[in-house]
């Protein structure tokens, strides 16, 4: 059984706040970086314990540097995937080979009322795909569905482990906080989020016969409203993309990989928006 591991940070037990997860912060950001990797630890002791053998994890944060790589366990089983950019993002590496995806650190999409909330960009206010408004987790899992690979395990903040398990009700949800606001949360301790995920890794190694790709309908619309109007002037500039509003854009293809790959590029270009003003 060969497990993927896409690890976000936001949704780790007890963190509230930006500088807690931004890697130029010197006070929380090593403290919690740790925390991060002690859940990804955890989820891979819980697979291994359920039965998995080869696991590949990609660390799917901000630079995607995140991970202390020296307390992950030592064997030729294990392989991780650091840094960035790369072209597949935050599921890199996903493959035919997978047999199952793990989502763990996950946390709610851009616009829902819950901590640190977005979806992939602070420039990106929804993003649609055939009229569903999706999280990160949804649209990295229609990507995995798409290559026939199942989603079995969720954790992070509630927010998101309800979107997904509403979505996928065969994967196993590992709630390890709930949001008081955009930079506050009532969460599990980090011990106890560790034992849950262990717990939950487990189980959802077992329900790999049961579970299910989770795909979108072919043709696939994507749609961007964004944050600003000049974040739709960059994105517009790309080929295949259309403007259908002032900070809104779309784009459609017969093929979601072309989609995910347009929504990433769009993200990139966006940010470029920055400067110019
Ligand atoms: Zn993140």
């Amino acid at each position: 059984m060969n497990v993927y591991i896409s690890c976000d940070m936001e949704g780790t037990a007890g963190l509230c706040s930006w500088k807690q997860c931004d890697p130029s912060d010197t006070h929380e950001y090593p403290v919690f970086r740790s925390y991060m990797t002690r859940e990804v630890r955890a989820a891979i002791d819980g697979a291994r314990d359920g039965g998995a053998r080869r696991i590949l994890v990609n660390d799917s944060h901000w630079s995607m540097r995140n991970l202390l790589l020296d307390e992950l366990p030592a064997d030729d089983d294990l392989r991780v995937i650091s840094g960035a950019p790369k072209e597949w993002s935050m599921m890199q590496g996903l493959g035919a080979g997978s047999d199952a995806v793990f989502f763990t650190g996950y946390h709610a999409k851009a616009g829902d009322a819950a901590t640190l909330a977005h979806t992939y960009s602070d420039d990106v206010y929804r993003a649609i795909v055939n009229g569903t408004p999706c999280s990160e987790a949804l649209l990295n899992a229609a990507l995995a569905g798409s290559y026939g690979v199942p989603v079995v395990l969720i954790t992070g903040d509630r927010t998101i482990v309800d979107e997904c398990l509403r979505a996928m009700p065969w994967a196993v949800g590992v709630v390890v906080k709930d949001a008081i606001g955009f930079s506050a949360v009532n969460s599990l301790t980090p011990q106890a989020a560790r034992e849950a995920i262990f717990a939950g890794a487990r189980e959802a190694v077992g329900r790999i016969a049961q579970a299910k790709p989770f795909i979108f309908q072919a043709p696939f619309e994507l749609t961007i409203e964004t944050a600003q109007v000049e974040h739709a002037d960059f994105i517009e500039l790309m080929p295949g993309f259309v403007r259908i509003g002032g900070r809104a854009v779309q784009f459609t293809s017969g093929d979601y990989p072309t989609l995910f790959a347009a929504f990433l590029a769009a993200t990139r270009i966006a940010a470029a928006a920055a400067p110019i003003g």
